[in-house]
């Protein structure tokens, strides 16, 4: 069994398809689970919905709208006949979702969030599963919740691993071809939950160790795992080979290409990752695997935007122990900051945080209370993954540093 996962960015129009039939051709198909994303930037898009239904209910429906347009758009392009049941079948599920709003009580964001967010890959999937179909790839079309189990921790559920292994078996033919959702789970009582956003590199390991898979392959719009995202840096390079510790710390630092979760599965299993271009499949991309560091062995950088450093010192010249940095961490967790960078000195602390979810206001009025708060807002995170002096002076270069730190492998600094 070989496990492949589709990006939005590989499906995000009929060219995409198109291209994800060409991909199959190629490689071969027969037993063979793929895992599709929503199109393009849907995701997106039903979260402008999510929020409407809370907090702009006049605009649910023009929103809801620019979804089905996007998607009518797609399959008319794709199928030349109107009356293919693909049509009845999407706008079934727009109509389930429609229905699903009318009737729901719950005030819970969370809740209705993953309720909602999953339609995108649920027509995706469906979409994707039919044009295979009328283009003569046969296939079966898996609903990934009777799969994936989970705890109802809606938005970032946490896999229910025996439940899921006994689902799969059931629930899987690993002699054919099965399309299915990347990104979505169910808990106990069958309500959608979600694994977090980009969460569809996991929902490949999570079959791949379940059934016990050859390979994955996630098929990107980069040539693999480069030394640096290409967004962010000129002349990035790709890296050929590296080991699943290398892959798992370069996606801790915040690598986006592969969500950090998707690797430990993997690894316990020793199944190896391949990450590979889908403009350009014939090209051997990245492959993770059991072995050694990095191949070749060249600085790697990562950047996070978008970080708050919060620098506090003792009001009173005291030192900074074990006691108040507990206090810290308990009002960081209490304030759901990740916690990105942290560095103390006698009389100071220092953290780097993300602050998904707005409550930094909150949070720097309780520090107050304590400390001397100093408090740097929009700054980004760099690291470079086996630095060298070279790397360090030109990554510095017009930069305002405000934390600096360096291990044997790992130089990280905070700037503006
Ligand atoms: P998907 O379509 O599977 O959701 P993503 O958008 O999540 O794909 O991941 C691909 C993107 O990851 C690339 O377009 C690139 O901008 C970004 N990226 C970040 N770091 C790296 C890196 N080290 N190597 C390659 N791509 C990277
Ligand atoms: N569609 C989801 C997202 O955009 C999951 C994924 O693409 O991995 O976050
Ligand atoms: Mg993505």
């Amino acid at each position: 069994m070989h496990v492949f996962k589709f990006g939005g960015a590989s499906v995000k129009d009929a060219t995409g398809v198109r291209n994800l039939e060409l991909i199959l051709r190629k490689t071969g198909f027969d037993k063979h689970l793929i895992v599709v994303s929503a199109m393009g930037k849907t995701t997106n898009a039903l979260e402008t919905v999510i929020s409407n239904y809370f907090l702009n209910k006049t605009q649910l429906q023009s929103s809801l709208q620019d979804v089905k347009k996007y998607h009518n758009a797609i399959l008319l392009n794709l199928f030349d006949d109107v009356s293919h049941p693909v049509f009845k079948r999407t706008s079934a599920l727009f109509d389930e979702l429609n229905s699903f709003f009318d009737r729901n009580k719950s005030p819970d964001y969370n809740f209705v969030y993953d309720q909602v967010i999953g339609y995108g890959e649920l027509v995706s999937t469906v979409i994707v599963s039919e044009y295979l179909n009328y283009v003569g790839i046969k296939n079966n079309w898996l609903d990934v919740r009777d799969c994936i189990k989970t705890d109802n921790f809606y938005r970032r559920a946490n896999v229910d691993w025996e439940a899921t292994q006994a689902a799969i078996h059931t629930q899987c033919n690993t002699s054919i071809l099965n399309i299915t959702q990347g990104f979505l789970g169910s808990d106990a009582n069958n309500f959608t939950t979600t694994l977090g956003r980009e969460g569809s590199d996991y929902t490949a390991a999570i079959f791949a160790y379940c059934l016990n898979a050859q390979a994955v392959s996630i098929w990107k719009d980069v040539p693999g795992v480069l030394n640096a995202d290409p967004r962010y840096f000129d002349n990035a390079q790709l890296l050929h080979k590296i080991s699943y510790r290398e892959a798992i710390e370069l996606a801790f630092y915040g690598a986006s290409v592969i969500h950090p979760k998707t690797l430990q599965p993997l690894q316990q299993k020793e199944i190896p990752l391949y990450v590979k271009s889908f403009n350009h499949p014939d090209e051997p991309g990245t492959s993770v695997s059991k072995g050694m560091g990095i191949e070749p062995l060249i600085p790697c950088y990562i950047v996070k935007k978008n970080q708050v450093l919060i620098a506090l010192s003792s009001l009173d010249f005291s030192y900074i122990v074990e006691d108040n940095i507990s206090e810290i961490f308990s009002l960081l967790h209490v304030y759901k900051m990740k916690v990105n960078v942290i560095q103390n000195s006698a009389i100071s602390f220092s953290v780097c945080v993300e602050n998904n979810y707005n409550n930094l206001p909150e949070l720097l009025q309780h520090l107050k209370a304590k400390f001397k708060v100093e408090c740097h807002e929009e700054v980004s995170l760099y690291t470079i993954r086996h630095y060298d002096q070279e790397a360090i002076a030109q990554l510095e270069l017009g930069k305002v540093i405000l934390l600096k730190q360096l291990t044997q492998e790992t130089m990280q600094m905070v700037a503006k």
